[in-house]
């Protein structure tokens, strides 16, 4: 769990920028060892910008301010000139930037820089326990031929027909357009039936595409939202709620509780106001859900999730026949 994570990531920019610095340095040193004279005008430029600061703090007029300004942009191209005559880029003397947004601060204003959520994904990315079970759990290892092609209930579909046409849903319209989706989902059905592995594929796909997916065991979540509650970690309920995708598993499995069902409500309602999607899935039928949790958790679950029934003979089972 990233705990700290704001405090990883201003790290993670301070040394982007120590590390361009010190690439600064090198070029400048080179140009000092090969051609002086292009350095000379660069330590110009530096010391006529630290006087023109110092200037219009003592107040010079807007006169001189304009005359001094104009020399450093005429040193400036004289610079230009040189470096490029002798085969350089013109900009080889200056600061570069990783992200030229945000000038590798990770923040424009107060406004989070687009870099800064992807640096948060990968940091996610590499301490989450998801990164091992995704290297199997993903749509390439998907073998839908363990779902039985012949019916085992009154379902309208075979199991086969049933998990393709769950997997085409999410492969080609809930993934490609997942930024104009409003859309929360709830997988239900028997255990072994493939809902977590599905999980796992989509967030697999989604944090491929740079969304920030979090994935959480209901156990995982309730003991997150102790946390919040009595530790007042704010970071882990930013991350909680404000995430693109958080994906809950194995709803029903928890110890049910005033707290867990209080505060699992809380975040439900959280995230619905602000629209932040969702993907729980569940071992419970339909009706269990009602009858387990209160009104206001299990109308908004089967009100605002778009509900997919998942049935199969026991995939584990299944696959471990197949492995022997
Ligand atoms: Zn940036």
């Amino acid at each position: 769990m990233i705990k700290g994570y704001q405090k990883e990531l201003s790290l993670i920019y301070e040394n982007i920028r120590l590390e361009e610095q010190k690439k600064l340095e090198i070029r400048r040193k080179e140009i000092e060892e090969k051609y002086p004279e292009i350095l000379e005008f660069d330590n110009l430029i530096q010391k006529k910008s630290l006087n023109l600061t110092l200037s219009i703090l003592k107040g010079i007029s807007e006169e001189e301010i304009k005359n001094i300004r104009e020399e450093i942009t005429d040193l400036r191209f004289k610079k230009y000139e040189a470096l490029v005559a002798k085969g350089y880029d013109p900009e080889y003397l200056n600061l570069r930037y990783q992200c030229q947004k945000c000038k590798d601060q990770g923040f424009i204003g107060n406004k989070r820089c687009s870099c800064y959520k992807q640096k948060l994904i990968n940091l996610y990315y590499k301490d989450s326990d998801l990164k091992e079970n995704l290297k199997t759990n993903n749509f390439n290892n998907l073998d839908l031929s363990l779902f039985p092609n012949y019916k085992i209930s009154d379902d309208k579909y075979t199991p086969r027909r049933n998990i393709e046409n769950i997997v085409k849903y999410f492969k080609e319209e809930f993934i490609p357009n997942f930024n104009n989706m409003d859309e929360n989902i709830l997988f239900y059905g028997n255990s072994g039936t493939g809902k977590t592995f599905l999980s796992c594929c989509i967030a697999k796909e989604l944090l491929d595409n740079g969304h920030l997916v979090v994935y959480r065991t209901i156990d995982e979540l309730i003991k997150n939202l102790r946390e919040i509650i009595f530790e007042n970690n704010h970071e882990l309920e930013d991350l909680l709620i404000n995430c693109d995708f958080l994906i809950i598993d194995d709803l029903g499995a928890e110890q049910i509780t005033d707290f867990s069902t209080t505060e699992f409500f809380n975040l439900l309602n959280k995230k619905l106001l602000k629209k932040k999607k969702m993907l729980v899935s569940t071992n419970l039928s339909l009706s269990d859900i009602s009858k387990i949790y209160t009104e206001r958790i299990s109308s908004r679950l089967l009100g605002n999730f778009k509900l997919y029934k998942f049935y199969s003979e026991d995939i584990r089972i299944q696959l471990n026949l197949k492995k022997r």
